[in-house]
């Protein structure tokens, strides 16, 4: 039996509007689709995923047709469902590594989560923590609490401990992208006074300021699942840089401990003559001013300009999704990536539907100089051809420039996707916190940082990477910190070192 296609907006239309591409399953789809799992008994797909969704399980239940319990077995392990449903590279993760793709096409693991994390929000089915901090379910469905039952059963003390807020101890969360999001939910299940401090207006991290509305809807999807969060008990306060609004030293006085997840946000150039052109932005200022800013909609205050002619420079996601949303403003857009369309390291799904939608790809260019008019506007974006040499260190084919072989090609913006690094602000106001050469924090196995009492995770510790990274760091950092607030053997408790550094500081 194939795999259930999903049903998608028409291209031709999809391409003038910013709503959702993909319609996801209906519960008919999901159920014909989950039918065709295994239910293996070595499961692949699970091993595959980095926050060990059990996958099976949540299927089966699909397939009995209890689809709030198909929502609780994906709760224990993920809080942001409809979220990674959408956006998590699957082929290389989960589907990837489903039996079924060894010989056929593998479940549409993705789809179906997405299909249980919109039903139960459609059936307003969440979790919530009572006031002993035990996470139970609410909603339409009344729905027992996970965690509570495992408790129930397993009949453990320490598991019991786990779940009871025993002397509230406070963590504080630096970011409320998936990593900082991941690591607050699970904290706030454990019974800790979680607090997310957010650098921009809204919560979300590139949830909301850098994946675009078409693939990612920012209030039925992203806003629905920070709610949920809210609703474990955690507090988020927005317009706070920490590292400037308030110090590092402020948040180790004021908490036991701290998370940071702030990614990396700060966008890299080329180097190439003209970047400093009118008309020249990075993907991230593009998406943001769209995404966030909402400048697509008539009368924003926050402008954008994608031009006539719009050339973006890249190949991963974030080219992808720059070019698919100048498209989407009315530009004529052009992706331009120095080696073939075999190694584009974008999901096989956006390009598949950048190219539906009319994006132009010209791909074995190497952009050299950005080219002016004399009013200081872009005019042109010139590149020089390459050709497929020897594999390099990452396995990919190199590209080799050929001697002499230039193309210009006419643009009035250019949209450089070449990759973020993490901002150093926090590191520099933190001179204790090492950080490597590329400026990523450095956190040993367990995610602590050479603080003590401060770990860390997500791209800020990897670099770029994805959302289910971010947030198996998020959670993989949650279960650290609650290790470390335990109470020492001794009798006292640990600290966080901040004696060793001196005196509050808040500006
Ligand atoms: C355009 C785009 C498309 C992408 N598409 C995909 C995709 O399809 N699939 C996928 O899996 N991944 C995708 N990614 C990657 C994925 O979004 C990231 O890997 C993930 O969001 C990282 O999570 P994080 O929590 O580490 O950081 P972020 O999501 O970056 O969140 C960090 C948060 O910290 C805040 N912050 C920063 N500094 C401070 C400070 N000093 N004080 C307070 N707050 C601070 C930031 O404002 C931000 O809100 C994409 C990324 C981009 C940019
Ligand atoms: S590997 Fe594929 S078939 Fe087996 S349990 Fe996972 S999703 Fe089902």
């Amino acid at each position: 039996m194939k795999r259930v296609p999903v049903r998608e907006q028409d291209p031709l239309v999809r391409a003038h509007n910013f709503e959702e591409v993909s319609y996801g399953y209906n519960q008919q789809e999901a159920l014909a689709e989950a039918s065709r799992c295994l239910n293996c008994k070595k499961p692949m797909c699970m091993t595959a995923c980095p926050v060990s969704v059990k996958i099976p399980l949540f299927i089966s239940k699909i397939v009995a047709g209890d689809i709030a319990a198909a929502a609780d077995v994906i709760a224990q392990d993920s809080s942001l469902p409809a979220i990674c449903g959408r956006v998590c590279p699957q082929e290389t993760q989960c589907e990837g590594s489903c039996i079924l793709g060894k010989k056929g096409e593998p479940i549409a693991i993705g789809r179906l989560e997405r299909f249980v994390a919109d039903w139960s929000r459609e059936h307003s089915l969440n979790e919530t923590c009572n006031e002993n901090g035990v996470p139970e379910r609410s909603g339409a469905m009344q729905h027992e609490c996970v965690r509570k039952e495992a408790l129930e059963t397993e009949q453990n003390d320490a598991a019991q401990n786990n779940c009871i807020a025993v002397d509230r101890k406070k963590v504080a969360v630096v970011g409320s992208g998936p990593s900082g999001l991941a690591c607050a939910s699970d904290l706030a299940k454990l019974g800790y006074d979680v607090t997310i401090y957010e650098s921009l207006h809204k919560a979300g991290g590139v949830l909301v300021y850098g994946i675009p509305e078409f693939r990612l809807p920012k209030e039925k999807v992203v806003a629905a699942e920070l709610e949920n969060v809210k609703k474990l008990g955690v507090k988020i306060i927005t317009n706070v840089v920490v590292g400037k609004t308030v110090t590092m030293n402020w948040l180790r006085e004021n908490y036991d401990a701290i998370f940071l997840g702030q990614g990396a946000g700060l966008p890299k150039f080329s180097g190439i003559p003209g970047e400093d052109l009118n008309g020249v932005s990075s993907a991230n200022e593009f998406l943001t001013r769209n995404n966030l800013m909402g400048a697509f909609k008539p009368g924003a205050k926050t402008p954008i300009i994608a031009g006539a002619r719009a050339v973006v420079i890249g190949g991963g996601n974030v080219a992808m999704d720059a070019a698919r949303t100048a498209l989407r403003l009315g530009a004529d857009v052009t992706i331009v990536y120095r080696r073939s369309m075999a190694e584009l390291p974008a999901r096989a799904e956006q390009v598949h539907h950048a190219q539906e939608e009319g994006v132009k790809f010209m791909m074995l260019m190497a952009p050299v100089e950005v080219l002016g008019n004399e009013k200081g506007w872009v005019r042109a974006l010139r590149c020089q051809k390459m050709v497929l040499g020897e594999p390099d260190e990452s396995g990919r084919r190199k590209p080799v420039p050929v001697e002499g072989e230039f193309v210009d090609i006419e643009t009035d913006t250019v949209i450089s996707a070449l990759g973020t690094s993490p901002n150093r602000l926090i590191s520099l106001a933190t001179p204790e916190l090492e950080v490597s050469k590329r400026g990523t924090i450095v956190a040993n196995e367990e995610l602590a940082t050479s603080i003590p009492g401060v770990y860390a995770g997500g791209d800020a510790v990897t670099g770029a990477a994805t959302v289910i990274l971010a947030m198996g760091a998020g959670r993989k950092a949650a279960a650290s910190i609650h290790q470390y607030l335990q109470p020492a053997t001794d009798g006292g408790h640990h600290n966080i070192g901040f004696a060793e550094t001196g005196a509050a500081n808040r500006p």
